[in-house]
């Protein structure tokens, strides 16, 4: 008797991905999202896009720049793809209806930010590969998957989504209202990431304070942190970003207090100083309760670091409300500011705005506050010089001495330094990625500091091989960043 021969049906093993992250942090967790899931399928990782069978671009909408980005970057790969190469669009970018169009032609597929667990059924889709169900019954925020790979400080994104309806924002209309992952299905992913060696987590999400509201927790932000604090003992740093001043903040604050893994570190977006302009931005106009919020973490948290966003340039903002901001950012002198100037985007409600400022004055006011924040910022960090602080290396890279040889420096963050958008510590020296470790501050700029190595540690040769191991471990190049991606107008 003889058989017919039947092909197998094409499959995802060993096919090669690669993931281009643009945006935000919350774009970033995303993406460990899909890497999981495809690696799930059996393909593999690449770290250059012309050695992937797949692409995909985990694409930003947020303004109209990052908007322009994303697009370039699709259009560059597609004039460079290789025969048979998947362009898949994700993200943000997609999500928004209105701008779907503007995608170039000749992108395989589009996958908008709350659908990126489906990936492997996408790509599967696309070469013909039987559907496999996907993480077990989940979905979205719903969906855990393991961070063992993901380095010495990972994101974990707690909520998606946004139930506030700031007048200059479009995140509503991308992501819809918040949903917040369930305490366990967080705590289970860091206690992933800490079993993987990760030392520090940064908590995630469009307004973070409200995490759980949507769960039915009264007080879900600081009950979350207590859990962590409580489940995940080993866990050395905790930090939180983009906490919406609210007085849920005083409560979250009475917490941090408590817990010595909870960072000194508040992150609390004000956008503006001016009460009649906060109302027409549709943002907490009770200035005094930010003061109010602000006193009570300086009393309660030791060393804290304070970090805020503000707009210049909303339209009908006069010169005497932006004077109001100057002196609010100079009486309040924060740790780290981001200011941007505002840019209007269509289908929000400050688009239909009169007033509109012109670009060369909102320019001049937001230099003019990034000049007065620079002063701030430069005076509390020479105040650091001498004192010694908790440090986190994070990477090796390369630096030139002053007879143009090549000397190795490591650089890393502070507690006081939150990931990507506040400076960074550079210390002379190879040391052990992934560490953490107490060192002297020698000298100081308005956003790094630069740092004494400890004693016999330079570039020996055991650390340079354990750091070669970890490196070869690790899945992503080691997240060394430009000096000017630290810059705070960085801040999405
Ligand atoms: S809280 Fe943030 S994400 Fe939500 S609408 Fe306001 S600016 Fe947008």
């Amino acid at each position: 008797m003889s058989r017919t021969p039947t092909a197998s049906p094409p499959s995802l093993n060993d096919r090669a991905f690669h993931i281009v992250t643009l945006g935000c942090s919350k774009n970033r967790v995303d993406s460990d999202g899909m890497d999981h899931v495809l690696r799930q399928r059996g393909m593999a990782g690449v770290q250059r896009p012309e050695d992937a069978e797949v692409v995909i671009v985990n694409t930003c909408g947020f303004l109209g720049a990052a908007r322009a980005e994303s697009i370039g970057v699709i259009e560059d790969l597609l004039q460079d793809r290789r025969e048979g190469q998947l362009v898949i669009a994700a993200g943000c970018l997609p999500a928004l209806g209105n701008h779907v169009a503007d995608l170039p032609a000749g992108v395989d597929h589009v996958l908008t930010t709350r659908e990126w667990y489906r990936i492997g059924d996408v790509v599967g889709g696309l070469i013909g590969a039987p559907d496999v169900p996907e993480v077990a019954g989940c979905e979205g925020m719903l969906t855990t998957f393991s961070r063992r790979d993901a380095g010495p400080s990972a994101y974990v994104k707690i909520a998606d989504g946004c139930d506030h309806n700031c007048a200059f924002c479009t995140i509503p209309s991308i992501k819809g209202r918040q949903a917040s992952k369930r305490p366990l299905h967080v705590i289970q992913e860091i206690v992933d990431l800490v079993a993987g060696g990760t030392k520090e987590v940064v908590l995630v999400a469009q307004d973070t304070i409200r995490y759980g509201a949507d769960l039915g927790m009264k007080h879900g932000l600081p009950q979350l942190l207590e859990m962590i604090a409580e489940q995940v003992p080993n866990l050395p740093w905790l930090r939180m970003l983009y906490i919406y001043p609210s007085p849920l903040t005083l409560r979250m604050v009475d917490v941090m207090a408590e817990h010595s893994a909870l960072l000194p570190y508040l992150d609390m977006p004000i956008q503006h100083a001016d009460k009649t302009l906060l109302r027409a931005m549709n943002r907490p106009s009770d200035v005094e309760m930010t003061r109010r919020l602000v006193e009570h973490a300086r009393t309660k948290l030791s060393d804290v670091a304070m970090r805020t966003t503000f707009i210049v340039g909303y339209p009908g903002e006069t010169d005497e409300q932006f004077e109001t901001l100057l002196r609010f950012v100079e009486e309040m002198a924060f740790d780290h500011v981001g200011a941007f100037t505002y840019s209007p985007e269509a289908g929000t409600k400050a688009a239909t705005l009169p007033g509109e400022v012109p670009p060369e004055v909102a320019a001049e006011r937001r230099n003019a506050l990034m000049e007065v924040q620079q002063g701030i910022s430069l005076r509390k960090n020479r105040a650091l010089v001498g004192q010694r602080l908790e440090v986190l290396i994070e990477a090796v890279g390369e630096a030139e001495d002053t007879a143009g040889g090549i000397e190795p420096i490591s650089v890393g963050r502070a507690r006081r330094h939150a990931p990507e958008v506040d400076g960074l510590v550079f210390v002379p020296g190879e040391l052990l990625v992934g560490e953490l470790m107490v060192l002297e501050v020698e000298d100081a700029g308005p956003y790094d500091l630069w740092m004494v190595p400890p004693q016999g540690r330079q570039a020996d040769r055991p650390v340079a091989a354990m750091n070669a191991a970890r490196a070869a471990r690790r899945r992503t190049a080691p997240r060394v960043r430009s000096r000017a991606a630290t810059r705070p107008e960085r801040r999405g």
